[in-house]
């Protein structure tokens, strides 16, 4: 039985890739940080199969422990401070746990895991935000990064250094550079759900108004449960390299603003939508757009779920969620 090990277990791509990895036949293995966490609990309610470790990104130690103790074929390296808003706010936080994250991890492998025989393959997300101010469009593995925030940052930090680890140490070390993934697990304060969720509840009489930042940035979405696939994917190679994991279309936060309301069935969404200085962000990413053709030359991966497809099972997620909840109280 292969053993996986996935840190960010909490989190929207971990509980996807430790479904996939279960309906394979895997042993999955989820790093949880501090004491009680609440979502820990919830992971084991959603996802009982997963046994729970106790480490933390900031803690070196920790993470050999984990490492030692799981004894992992694959490691997947999805935890991360992951919200650009918030990266600005505690950058230096960010930059430890989203960039030097990466590096303690690879130490734990290199220092703890896996034989000469049956070295442990590593996974890092590296994220599209990392192209920032683009150089080129759309943006491939060889486009030039030019991150606009302290997450960006740290993410081009973890990417080189995952790099780096295998040029000097010839381990299996992949990045997946994927661009935003979205679903009904992503968390509430990315602008996808915060959408969804709003106008589910403003559908339901709960709520009038939705209060947004900038809404001419544009974004590749795509549906999270397709791109842990190519997670996956991207270790079983003979080789291990970088990918850009994208649909190849864009939308504007105002296109997704629209798409929402009209699949609940409002057209006038002017009327509920405000904007607020709180949610401008000191440098913005205007545009992001991948080319995902050398994933799906070298991996045969291709995105299963459209733009539209994606905005409705959000906002059907949502509205049942929510009439639930109201119904409740
Ligand atoms: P990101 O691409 O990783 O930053 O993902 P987000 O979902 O957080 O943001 C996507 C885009 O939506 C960014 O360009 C944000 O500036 C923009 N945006 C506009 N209003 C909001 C908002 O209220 N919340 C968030 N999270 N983003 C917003």
């Amino acid at each position: 039985m292969a053993r996986a090990l996935i840190t960010g277990i909490t989190g929207q791509d971990g509980r996807y890739l430790a479904e996939l990895l279960h309906s394979k036949g895997y042993e999955v293995f989820g790093l949880v940080k501090g004491q009680s966490n609440p979502r820990a609990e919830l992971v084991q309610q959603e996802l009982p199969f997963v046994e729970v470790v106790s480490a933390d990104l900031q803690d070196l130690t920790s993470l050999i422990s984990a490492v030692e103790q799981t004894q992992p074929d694959e490691v997947y390296n999805l935890a991360a401070i992951s919200f650009v808003a918030l990266s600005f706010k505690q950058a230096e936080l960010t930059s430890n746990v989203t960039g030097l994250g990466v590096l303690r991890m690879l130490e734990a492998i290199r220092m703890a895991g896996g034989s000469t025989n049956n070295p442990i393959r590593f996974y890092q997300a590296s994220s599209s935000e990392m192209f920032g101010k683009v150089r080129e469009t759309p943006q491939r593995e060889t486009t030039p990064f030019y991150p606009r925030s302290p997450y960006g940052v740290a993410k081009v930090f973890g990417h080189d250094i995952t790099v780096n680890y295998r040029d000097s140490y010839h381990l299996y070390a992949c990045s997946g550079i994927l661009f935003n993934h979205e679903s009904p697990r992503r968390g509430l304060e990315f602008v996808t759900r915060k959408i969804t969720n709003a106008v589910a509840r403003i559908k339901l009489g709960l709520q009038d108004t939705l209060a947004l930042g900038d809404l001419e940035p544009r974004r590749d979405w795509g549906f999270a449960g397709d791109y842990v696939q190519a997670m996956w994917q991207m270790l079983q190679q003979d080789e291990p390299d970088d990918y850009v994991i994208a649909t190849g279309r864009t939308h504007r936060v105002r296109d997704f603003v629209h798409a929402a309301f009209a699949h609940a069935g409002i057209e006038d969404w002017e009327k509920h939508v405000t904007q607020d200085p709180r949610f401008f962000r000191p440098a913005e990413v205007d545009l992001l757009v991948g080319d995902a053709s050398k994933a799906h030359e070298k991996l045969g991966w291709k995105p299963e779920v459209e733009f539209a497809e994606l905005v409705a099972m959000m906002v059907d997620h949502d509205l049942e969620v929510e009439a639930r909840k109201a119904g409740r109280q």
